[in-house]
């Protein structure tokens, strides 16, 4: 019969290397789309294959958004190009 000490030690190892990946993954906030929610490393809904059809684009605001999220939102815009996220005025990130 295992040691039931030995478990519980390795059970709190990954419990603590779970919580530094979440950690980081809520501060860094980046690995899904604030427009179509979906993740970076697949594609917007329009299309299909995940990859250098479907880039992602970085704002002066420091969001990222698919590219074709983006200029379909900016396009939408009548007035103001802004940000989604936090509402700024939007400018490519050179
Ligand atoms: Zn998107
Ligand atoms: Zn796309
Ligand atoms: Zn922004």
């Amino acid at each position: 019969m295992p040691s039931v000490s030995n478990v519980n030690n390795q059970h709190l190892f990954h419990l603590s290397g779970w919580i530094g990946v979440a950690t980081w993954r809520w501060v860094a906030n980046d690995d899904s789309c604030g427009i179509c929610r979906m993740a970076f490393d697949g594609c917007c809904p329009d299309c299909k294959i995940p990859g250098d059809d479907c880039p992602l684009v970085w704002g002066k605001c420091s969001h990222v958004f698919h590219m074709h999220c983006i200029l379909k939102w900016l396009n939408s815009q009548l007035h103001q190009q802004l940000c989604p996220m936090c509402r700024q005025e939007w400018q490519f990130k050179e």
